[in-house]
């Protein structure tokens, strides 16, 4: 390997989580690189349905979700960018008694969390969002939630990092990762570069980069799919979810019908396959015409896959690898692109050397269950 400069802290991928660490640490004075080894967010954070939503994740997970929120729709001040948040709520829908029983238990856990969000009668529903089915039988409705174009923020969170002056490595993978004397060295596409703190932010391909330093981390990988089709007259206000499925649709300014989630693709990061299963691909739409009557007969024009890696608990996975003080990862799991400013911040914190404002969602939980 040739060598290169030695930096504050190296981040091995530029989707949001790792831009976002490293637009923090370099805040706080840190000479940083990022290091990814196709276009920064361009990944799940680049591909994602851009929900923005209260209502998805696990309690102990909503006070971070609020702060992500937060600072998505206050994207102008730091971001200097005005990234159209679409903040008409979303309407989650339950079609069967079972789903109906889940919704309302969920929407009480929810509130007691702090996401507010209130059981609303179809009717009245069917007043917020006039083209939505007859068949719901039961409606929760959170008037804080919204979504933002994923590739918006990407390219947004990229600009950031340039004007920052972060240096960037587009298109080199990072092949290994070893301890050397103080801190790490990073085969960066054969080059080595050094430095003194590392920033896990591989994605749905982190599971590698952990091991490279002697740990295995048992996360999943989801395969969401997204299915967007022919511009349509304005019909669709609200951002529509389905509770059981994780299904989404929203109607973009353009036109088009944003179908996120639902049924799965098929895909293994590690040996870099992804497929799409055209039953559940039927089954998406089919659900999504179940909601709103008006997507009958509408084509869908692009559809494309991302993997998003899933934690055991369904919670983010940020912090100190054990043993390690400098090395650190940071995932989501869930919910990544929502809280992604706010958690990739709290990290940032604790690498600075300073106090979180809320904790971390600490790695060694899941690690202690892992083959080390
Ligand atoms: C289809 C889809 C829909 C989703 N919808 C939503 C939603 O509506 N709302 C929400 O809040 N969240 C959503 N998510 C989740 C959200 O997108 C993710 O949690 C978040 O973007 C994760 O960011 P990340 O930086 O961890 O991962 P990524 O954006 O995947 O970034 C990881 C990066 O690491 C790079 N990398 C991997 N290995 C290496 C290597 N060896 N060397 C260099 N670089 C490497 C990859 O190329 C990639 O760019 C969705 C996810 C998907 C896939």
């Amino acid at each position: 390997m040739t060598g290169s400069g030695r930096y504050d802290a190296a981040i091995a991928g530029g989707g949001l989580l790792g831009c976002l660490t490293a637009l923090k640490l370099a805040e706080g004075g840190m000479r940083v690189v990022v290091i990814e080894r196709g276009g920064l967010c361009r990944g799940a954070s680049g591909v994602n349905a851009g929900t923005i939503s209260l209502q998805f994740v696990e309690p102990e997970a909503v006070p971070y979700v609020r702060k992500g929120r937060e600072l998505w729709q206050a994207a102008g001040d730091w971001l200097d960018r005005d990234l159209e948040f679409v903040s008409k709520g979303v309407l989650t829908l339950a079609f069967t008694e079972a789903e109906a029983e889940l919704l309302a238990a969920k929407s009480v856990e929810k509130n007691a969390a702090g996401a507010p969000n209130e059981i609303v009668t179809l009717e009245n529903a069917r007043r917020m969002e006039p083209s939505l089915s007859e068949h719901p039988v039961l409606v929760s409705y959170c008037a804080l939630d919204g979504w933002i174009p994923a590739n918006l923020a990407g390219r947004a969170v990229g600009r950031a990092l340039r004007l920052a002056g972060i240096e960037v490595r587009e298109g080199v993978p990072v092949e290994g990762i070893e301890p050397s004397g103080i801190g790490y060295v990073l085969d960066a596409g054969g080059e080595a570069v050094a430095a003194r703190r590392v920033v896990l932010a591989g994605g749905a391909w982190l599971i590698p980069m952990v091991r490279w330093l002697g740990f295995d981390l048992p996360l999943g990988c989801a395969v969401n799919q997204i299915i967007v089709t022919e511009r349509m007259a304005h019909f669709l206000g609200s951002t529509i979810g389905v509770a059981r499925r994780g299904l989404t649709l929203k109607q973009a300014p353009n036109g088009t019908v944003l179908i996120g989630g639902g049924w799965q693709g098929e895909g293994d990061p590690e040996r870099g396959t992804v497929a799409l299963i055209a039953r559940n691909m039927r089954g998406n739409i089919k659900l999504a015409r179940h909601c709103v009557p008006a997507l009958d007969g509408v084509r869908a024009v692009r559809i494309w896959l991302g993997l998003q890696d899933k934690s055991p608990d369904d919670l983010p996975v940020f912090g100190p690898l054990p043993g390690r003080d400098d090395a650190f990862i940071i995932a989501c799991a869930h919910s990544g692109f929502t809280m992604g400013p706010y958690v990739a911040g709290l990290l940032a914190d604790v690498i600075l050397g300073r106090e979180p404002e809320m904790p971390l969602f600490d790695p060694a939980r899941l690690l202690a269950v892992g083959d080390k």
